[in-house]
């Protein structure tokens, strides 16, 4: 963060935790075909990295970051994944101390296996629902909202914490203050609302018309919330690809927590050590107080905050008889796979994990096939082999890495672009 001119007593990366989260693709295939999607042409074509494989990256992320990392099981779509091996893999997260996010459209994150994973020690769901996904039935982000009710209803009463992704492009932008009226209402079950703004990377047929920038999806939130929001008080690596927002949740109504940027200051570096259980709020607060009764220097700080907050908020607090939610907000700005820039990639707080360890999630993706579609060395005890992406097998050599060329696995399997020529071609 410094050598990017990044860090301050506001940033997080490199205070509260050396890394956002790490993406663990554990599949490359997705049961959806969105229009901004970030797999690439070739990604169906590609299996499932062998079980041993994925467990040698959670111990690579664990080698890298250490306890208590947020790691996100992804793809394509991760519960497209063998049941018993995905249920495995959320548990090996968690017996090396990280934290396990699910990373699903929700198609097939039944109730059942959300309890199971729950059980495993999945902390948090991540529901990807947005209009890129072209659902039937659903012609709006509003519409939309039916449908993330049915999810949060999936999760309701789970020791789980609830997010959502929502892609943001060019149809759907004048809706985002919408989305964010239903998070709103529903902040006791929501923790974070995360909106991805389009980028030019991926299979994706979506071409970006207008550059949608950070600020302007700010302004979008803060309309839906009915409040200012400071996105600059509490930092999430670098300013061009992240924005990290909070709010209170009283009586229906928003109410900026961080926009006290001296106190953000002074409170985050003091209570960067603190363990933040999202599924246990009460744990949480019990730890905070444990360690300010400790820290007497911070009592006239925190009293002080703690009293204009709580005099901002008495009208709401006095309806709501003193019921808090909160409710975070991230946008975050995916870079086109055209346009990567050195020093965000220097800076970049979200990694996705390949065989060699950790790249930037947007280098990652601009050049997803130079990673999926590498041999991987696995051992065996018969020695080292090398398994192939396309056809899963092992052999004693690495050998050359083949391009398949997508519109020969037919309509069934094609994606994107690939998939657009295709039908095309067949309506012809
Ligand atoms: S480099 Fe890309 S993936 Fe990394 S934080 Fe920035 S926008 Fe996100």
């Amino acid at each position: 963060m410094r050598s990017a001119g990044c860090w301050s007593g506001n940033q997080q990366m490199g205070g509260r935790w050396p890394v956002g989260c790490v993406a663990l693709e554990i599949t490359q295939r997705c049961n959806l075909d969105c229009t901004l999607c970030y797999l690439s042409e070739h990604s169906e074509a590609v299996k499932d990295i062998p079980l041993e494989e994925v467990f040698r990256r959670i111990d690579l992320i664990h080698e890298h970051y250490g306890w208590n990392t947020d790691v996100q099981i992804t793809g394509g779509d991760p519960t497209l994944r063998q049941r018993d091996e995905l249920i495995a893999i959320v548990g090996r997260v968690r017996q090396r101390g990280m934290r396990p996010t699910l990373m699903t459209n929700g198609r097939k994150a039944t109730r059942a296996l959300l309890e199971t994973l729950a059980t495993e020690g999945l902390v948090d769901v991540a529901f990807h629902v947005d209009t890129t996904q072209q659902l039937g039935g659903y012609h709006s982000e509003r519409e939309l909202n039916a449908l993330r009710l049915t999810y949060l209803d999936r999760a309701q009463g789970l020791p789980l914490s609830v997010m959502f992704n929502t892609t943001i492009h060019d149809g759907n932008f004048e809706e985002i203050p919408d989305v964010v009226r239903f998070f709103k209402a529903n902040a006791g079950r929501i923790r974070t609302a995360a909106f991805h703004v389009q980028a030019a990377t991926g299979r994706g047929v979506h071409e970006k018309k207008t550059e949608i920038t950070l600020d302007a999806v700010t302004a979008q939130i803060e309309r839906g919330a009915g409040t200012a929001i400071n996105f600059r008080s509490s930092l999430a690596g670098h300013s061009r690809c992240n924005r990290y927002g909070l709010c209170f949740e009283v009586n229906g109504r928003l109410h900026d927590a961080l926009d006290d940027d001296a106190f953000i200051a002074r409170m985050q570096p003091a209570t960067a050590h603190l363990e933040l259980d999202r599924t246990n709020r009460r744990k949480v607060a019990k730890k905070f107080l444990a360690w300010l009764a400790a820290n007497p220097r911070y009592w006239a700080t925190v009293l002080r905050w703690t009293a204009a907050k709580t005099w901002q908020m008495k009208g709401d607090l006095m309806a709501a008889r003193g019921r808090v939610h909160t409710l975070s907000f991230l946008i975050h700005g995916f870079m086109d796979a055209g346009a990567l820039e050195r020093e965000r990639i220097d800076a970049c707080v979200f990694k996705t994990m390949t065989q060699d360890g950790p790249v930037s999630m947007c280098l990652h993706n601009a050049r997803r096939d130079s990673f999926i579609l590498q041999p991987v060395r696995v051992q065996t005890w018969a020695g080292d082999r090398y398994w192939q992406p396309l056809s899963g097998a092992l052999s004693a050599k690495p050998g050359m890495i083949s391009i398949p060329i997508p519109a020969q696995a037919g309509l069934k399997h094609a994606k994107g672009r690939v998939r657009q020529t295709l039908s095309l071609k067949r309506a012809r």
